[in-house]
């Protein structure tokens, strides 16, 4: 994939319209729509399909995979209500995209890719762009033990059920936001962890996230 960092104002009007459709769409957090707003999602993109970059769909990476649909992005990061400072949890880096957005507001990211090849390609790109997450690679479906315990963990890819080794790597107060269901759809978890073995669990919209592959998981 060749990447190229042009920032027009062509991509910078499509990425207006993105924002003013994921707000019509009923993302409120104004933190996170100025970040979308920043972030040029065409980067994450091969030049040939730039035209592409600002549709609200989720798009192909290479490896089976894909970056998230924008709205998507949105969702998950307006449901962690990212504060200055809080140290997250990404599980399934992809393109990097999703990680962009919480290092936009404010969080200290710890990101993990099972695919060889995709990590390597993020880990290379990111920092091109200004954006320095802690890279992982491995399977993520067992969190990272070494660096918890996480303010919020974010799953990117579907699961089978939550793994219980991720909630036991929250803080007290702290917030998993995972997809959960069967490989067609999944509903959007969240889980508040409010005491030792205390949580509390919400379900909400149902989404479609490509498999989260590995030891907890499928
Ligand atoms: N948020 C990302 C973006 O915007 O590009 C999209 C992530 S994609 C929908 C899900 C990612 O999770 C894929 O890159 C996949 O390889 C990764 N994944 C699946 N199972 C995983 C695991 N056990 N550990 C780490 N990453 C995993």
């Amino acid at each position: 994939m060749a990447y190229k960092f042009i920032d027009n104002y062509r991509e910078k009007g499509a990425r207006k319209q993105l924002v003013k459709l994921l707000e019509k769409r009923g993302i409120q957090d104004q933190r996170v729509l100025a970040a979308i707003g920043k972030i040029p999602r065409h980067y994450f993109f091969d030049e040939t399909f730039w035209n592409q970059a600002y549709r609200d769909i989720a798009f192909p990476i290479g490896d089976g995979q894909t970056i998230s649909q924008p709205y998507t992005v949105a969702y998950q990061s307006e449901l962690l209500h990212v504060r200055k400072g809080d140290k997250i949890l990404e599980i399934g880096t992809g393109s990097g995209y999703q990680t962009c957005v919480l290092l936009e507001l404010g969080a200290e990211v710890f990101t993990i890719e099972r695919q060889e090849n995709l990590y390597n390609r993020t880990k290379m790109v990111l920092p091109y762009m200004g954006y320095h997450p802690n890279f992982y690679y491995g399977d993520g479906s067992k969190g990272i033990a070494s660096s918890a315990p996480y303010d919020k963990i974010i799953v990117t890819a579907g699961a089978p059920l939550v793994p219980e080794i991720m909630l036991k790597q929250l803080k007290f107060g702290g917030l998993l936001v995972i997809p959960v269901g069967d490989e067609k759809e999944q509903k959007m978890v969240t889980i508040l962890r409010v005491g030792e073995n205390d949580f509390e669990r919400i379900e909400l919209d149902t989404f479609r996230f490509v498999p989260l592959v590995g030891d907890q998981a499928w």
